[in-house]
């Protein structure tokens, strides 16, 4: 598929060589400041690999590069790293890559081991409960907040790797191939490979042909509800499933405890920001409700909640872009926006990760065997079957828990949810991978 040329570019001035005159940081850790001779037009940074998005995939598949000795300079719009936000759940596969990259042990003494899943119907009654290790020995699940994920991909990348403030606002490629980035600071880098990992909106995937990602039809508000005194909870996740509407929470440590509800929406409705307007909308969908998650709601920290309308984008064969177009190459949500009904997205951009650093790391250290763009598309061909179904899926389960029809809610609570297997629920879980080794 060949790359749209839609993405505007204001300028464009020719990528020459340059010589770096200094390194300087400037203020935050994080922030480091790339001062070089430029020759034409403004500043022109030259750089092998380039990731655009320091999210989960942008910071897991340059840390992962890092582990196998080769360099990349990430690209993040925002001045920081995101210090919001809620948590994640992620479950062995995702557990499984953090240890091969060497953070899991960093991540797991913060984060409190999930035993097992309790559902419950909207008037308070048990519906089923599980054991996660009854069903699988090797399950691990547990939640992370997003922000301390991030900061310890971070603290685990050299100093210089991030670059802040540097908004991707045009591509374009250069009559020597490579690629060209124009940053909104004016700030024009040229890379021999690109790795967009600039999550759902991505501008990389749409200026690979990629469409908008489809609404679903529903909508999540999420928050992270903090007891500085501790919470009363197990280490179980909780669901509570109603008709159109469902809820969850979950302890994340011993101090704070992970909530979402998802309500049934004919669109994604305008954005709202305000976090008191979000809780007691929050209040008001799960009024009656018998639950403790009125008090969860109580308890949460105004900066972590979050209304998010669920969308995804399936990936037809012979229909959709490929992941990779020449040098270019999508990652994490940039390519596979999923909805979170399996709690698989970050697992999958964890997996994309490891598996893409893998190839182009081996295409770095013997070019004979394979080229980089051969690399990029031996990434596409071994990841569209993992997460071309698991999409669909994720979409299949999120459509049938917002059912709202009150007699097929009962069966499917009453009678369909008895007959569920946890091992075959889970099953996706399970995902083998290479260990990461420099080859080089
Ligand atoms: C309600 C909800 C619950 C979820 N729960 C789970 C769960 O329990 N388990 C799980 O595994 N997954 C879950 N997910 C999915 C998970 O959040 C995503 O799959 C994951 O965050 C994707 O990471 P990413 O790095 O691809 O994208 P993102 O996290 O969106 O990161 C993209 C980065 O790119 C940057 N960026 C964007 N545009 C530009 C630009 N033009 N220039 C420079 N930088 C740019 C952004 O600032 C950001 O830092 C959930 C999702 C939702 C919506």
């Amino acid at each position: 598929m060949a790359a749209a040329s839609s993405f505007s570019l204001h300028h464009w001035s020719r990528a020459v060589p340059l010589s770096w005159t200094r390194l300087r940081r400037v203020g935050n850790r994080n922030r480091l400041i790339r001062f070089c001779t430029v020759r034409a037009g403004g500043d022109v940074l030259k750089e092998d690999i380039v990731v655009v998005g320091a999210g989960i995939a942008g910071l897991a598949t340059s840390l992962s590069l890092h582990r196998l000795g080769v360099k990349s300079l990430v690209l993040e719009q925002a001045d920081s790293l995101r210090t919001g936000g809620t948590s994640l759940t992620l479950f062995k596969n995702g557990w499984r890559v953090l240890d091969e990259m060497g953070v899991g042990d960093d991540l797991r003494p913060h984060f409190v081991e999930i035993q097992g899943m309790m559902v419950k119907s909207d008037d308070g009654r048990e519906l089923r409960s599980f054991r996660f290790k009854d069903e699988d020995k090797s399950q691990e699940v547990r939640p992370v907040e997003r922000r301390v994920l991030l900061e310890t991909f971070a603290s685990h990348l050299p100093p210089e790797t991030i670059r802040f403030s540097s908004k991707l606002t045009g591509i374009k490629k250069s009559s020597d191939g490579e690629t060209v980035l124009e940053l909104a600071d004016g700030t024009q880098v040229s890379a021999k490979i690109v790795i967009g990992c600039d999550g759902i909106r991505s501008p990389v995937a749409k200026w690979m042909g990629f469409s908008d990602p489809n609404f679903v039809g529903h909508c999540a508000i999420r928050g992270l509800a903090y007891y500085p005194d501790g919470h009363p909870l197990e280490p179980n996740v909780t669901y509570v499933y109603g008709k159109g509407l469902r809820a969850g929470y979950v302890p994340v440590s011993s101090t704070k405890v992970y909530w979402f509800l998802c309500f049934n929406s004919p669109s994604p409705g305008p954005r709202i920001t305000n976090p008191s307007i979000l809780k007691e909308q929050s209040r008001q969908i799960i009024w009656n409700w018998p639950l403790d998650i009125q008090d969860i709601i109580y308890h949460t920290a105004d900066d972590t909640i979050i209304q998010t309308p669920l969308m995804d984008r399936w990936l037809w064969p012979a229909l959709s872009p490929s992941a990779s177009s020449g040098s270019v190459v999508v990652v994490g949500d940039a390519w596979h926006p999923m909805t979170p009904n399996l709690g698989q997205g970050a697992c999958c951009a964890l997996e994309d990760s490891i598996v893409l650093a893998q190839k182009l790391a081996s295409a770095v250290n013997n070019p004979r065997a394979m080229s980089l763009e051969d690399a990029l598309k031996s990434y596409e061909r071994e990841r569209w079957s993992r997460i071309f179904p698991l999409t669909i899926r994720a979409n299949l389960v999120g459509a049938v828990l917002q059912l709202e029809n009150p007699i097929v809610c009962s069966v499917r609570d009453n009678v369909l949810l008895k007959l569920v297997r946890l091992r075959s629920m889970l099953e996706h879980t399970n995902f083998e991978f290479e260990p990461l080794q420099n080859s080089g």
